[in-house]
């Protein structure tokens, strides 16, 4: 079957699109701003929907950030957000390791990440070594600190500035020692963009990982994969029926919107070009798409 894409290009088509839905999972990067900077229209579009009694919920794959941090651009930004409403990967990876994974109270995660991680660790009570307090690697061969450790119940890796080869072989030791210790990832995301171009993703800095251990993560948390839906669905009650998620990226916000079984709806102002989902081997396609998430501001009487 072929699956084809409503572009809403009329008031009536938008009108008719918001109806739809009771809730929006809002991608951020590419789709309300472009790093400090928020795209034209998305201040009024995103009041006009709080307006209408939309929930709405923001959900990036960003793990550098915790919810607070993430709360403190929004209100930098201008724009109405609550902490409840965020969910970053950073989160999300906490959420799930708490919520669904049960992770033990006795054990620790080994985190390759920046703050957005730990604090949200922390937030949830559990442990974890690791982080900024291996920013500093080997200066040496100097093996002898890199050594098993039981009591270190999972890895999780996510986007780390200060990624290096210390944190990598005590990531593979924990691992490869132990074949009950979890390996988590944030995100997946190969790249991303920053500055007018694209840079190496979460995905390539745990890919070393893979490699040396020859297997792939336990489980990925952001999109497009299943535990962050499940964590939002599990903590916000949404009814998915009535739910679409708006991103950039086919491969990452509208894959989710398919894995999830929720409506998605492609805006242009970020990675993906409208040219990939008319292409005729195109084989991530979203239900809807507009330019921009601004657009919505021409239905606003
Ligand atoms: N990962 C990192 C490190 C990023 O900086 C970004 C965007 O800035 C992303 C992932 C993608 O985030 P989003 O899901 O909001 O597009
Ligand atoms: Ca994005």
């Amino acid at each position: 079957t072929t699956t084809i894409s409503i572009k809403l290009e009329t008031d009536v088509a938008r009108r008719e699109f918001i109806d739809k839905f009771d809730a929006f999972l809002l991608d951020c990067d590419g789709v309300i701003w472009e790093e400090e900077i928020v795209l034209p229209g998305v201040h009024e579009t995103l009041k006009y929907l709080r307006s209408k009694g939309k929930q709405l919920l923001f959900v990036t794959n960003n793990s550098t950030r915790s919810r607070d941090a993430y709360l403190a651009k929004f209100q930098r930004l201008g724009i109405e957000a609550y902490v409840d409403e965020i969910f970053g990967s950073a989160y999300a990876s906490a959420y799930y390791l708490k919520n669904v994974l049960d992770f033990p109270s006795d054990k620790k995660v080994y985190v390759i990440g920046e703050s957005g991680i730990t604090d949200e660790l922390a937030a949830e009570g559990i442990q974890y070594i690791g982080s900024a307090a291996d920013n500093e690697s080997l200066k040496s061969m100097d093996f002898s600190k890199i050594v098993p450790d039981p009591e270190v119940g999972a890895v999780l890796c996510g986007f780390d500035l200060y990624v290096n080869y210390l944190k990598f072989a005590k990531a593979f030791t924990y691992l490869h020692s132990n074949p009950n210790c979890l390996f988590l990832l944030t995100n997946n995301d190969t790249t991303y963009p920053a500055n007018g171009s694209i840079f190496p993703g979460t995905g390539s800095l745990a890919a070393p990982l893979v490699t040396a251990l020859n297997r792939k993560p336990h489980c990925v948390i952001g999109k497009p994969n299943k535990p962050m839906l499940d964590c939002i669905v599990k903590k916000f009650h949404l009814d998915v029926k009535r739910t679409c998620m708006i991103g950039d990226r086919l491969d990452t916000d509208i894959q989710f919107g398919i894995n999830g079984g929720i409506s998605s709806l492609l805006v242009l102002t970020g990675v993906s070009q409208e040219k990939e989902i008319l292409a005729n081997d195109a084989s991530i396609v979203p239900d809807y798409y507009i330019k921009s998430l601004g657009d919505f501001a021409t239905i606003i009487e």
